[in-house]
């Protein structure tokens, strides 16, 4: 209740700021989506990174009204307009092509689908395979708490800590059962006949989500440059496909170090997105962060809310600082 009060005020205010109005007309922000869909799958809705078709269209409603939206050409070539916004999507959700783009198509926005090609291709479904593992899977949670990986208290939440050899080990030592459970567990993805009906749309710019969902600040550079390259490789017969890479989990520090951001821009990457929910003061970093709408933005306050959150903060001296658990 009272949460949703501040919210609100912060949602009807905070856009009036002059410090904040500034950093959204000269800089970029950025608004990220996971799925849209009416029939959600439980680990995209256990998650709250769906949205269903409805609510999507209302969020795109605040987006193009109060924004001007950009395609990635436009931030990548440093042409932006007054208060410029790009639409992104993670991980690359049927229901992204199915019932996303065709919204979008109506209004001609142009949006980046960043993709992991390795579920795309029927692989390897690390984000749902590590958390279901970690939420459902008691003898993986023991494992984890003996590993000193995990606590009790957090072992819900230790999937980002979590390595392929890990579970490897895992799965020699009690079976790997659990993975026929993941079919109505995982949300679908989308097929490659999706990703070449979204290469003939001039509005759609395909990028890179690593070509499995690893947590970037587990690997070391050898598997980082090989799942980077590997996603690139199964990407380049797309003629919409650009050198766009956006972190799997998002979180900087705690899933990637500015070394490692260093090491992809060296390699290939022109430009790297985050999960820090903020807009961008500066729109010719090789670095942007962005904002990601769930479920609960769903009144324009809210939206407001969560696009001048930091900010706000930020120029209160409130605000946590990106990069806190970096090396
Ligand atoms: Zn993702």
């Amino acid at each position: 209740m009272l949460r949703d009060f501040m919210l609100d005020t912060l949602g009807l205010m905070g856009r009036h700021f002059k410090q904040v109005r500034g950093t959204l007309d000269a800089g970029l922000t950025i608004f990220n989506f996971h799925d849209v869909s009416d029939t959600p799958a439980p680990f995209v809705d256990e998650q709250g990174c769906n949205v269903t078709t409805a609510l999507f269209r209302k969020q795109v409603d605040f987006i193009s009204s109060n924004f001007n939206v950009v395609p990635a050409e436009a931030c990548l070539a440093g042409d932006l307009p007054a208060r410029p916004a790009l639409i992104t999507f993670d991980d690359g959700y049927a229901g992204t092509f199915n019932n996303a783009l065709p919204i979008l198509r109506e209004d001609r926005l142009p949006s980046v689908v960043l993709v992991n090609m390795s579920p795309i291709l029927g692989g390897n479904f690390w984000a749902e395979r590590t958390t279901y593992l970690c939420r459902k899977v008691e003898s993986f949670q023991k494992f984890l708490i003996a590993e000193g990986l995990a606590s009790e208290a957090n072992v819900h939440q230790a999937h980002v800590e979590c390595t392929q050899g890990l579970v490897d080990r895992y799965e020699s030592e009690y079976g790997a059962d659990y993975l026929a459970e993941l079919d109505s567990y995982n949300q679908p993805y989308a097929t490659t006949g999706n990703l070449e009906e979204a290469d003939e749309d001039p509005n759609v710019t395909l990028g890179s989500h690593l070509y499995t969902h690893y947590n970037v600040r587990t690997l070391s550079d050898e598997m980082l440059l090989d799942q980077h390259r590997k996603n690139n490789a199964a990407l380049a017969g797309y003629r919409r496909f650009k050198p766009l890479f956006a972190f799997p989990f998002g979180q900087p520090g705690s899933c990637f170090t500015q070394r490692q951001a260093d090491l992809l821009l060296q390699n290939g990457a022109d430009l790297l997105l985050t999960a820090w929910p903020s807009p961008n003061a500066d729109s010719s970093s090789r670095i942007l962060d962005r904002i990601s709408l769930t479920p609960e933005h769903n009144t324009d306050r809210k939206l407001w809310a969560q696009v001048v959150k930091y900010p706000v903060l930020k120029m209160l001296g409130r605000a946590r600082e990106p990069w806190a658990q970096s090396d």
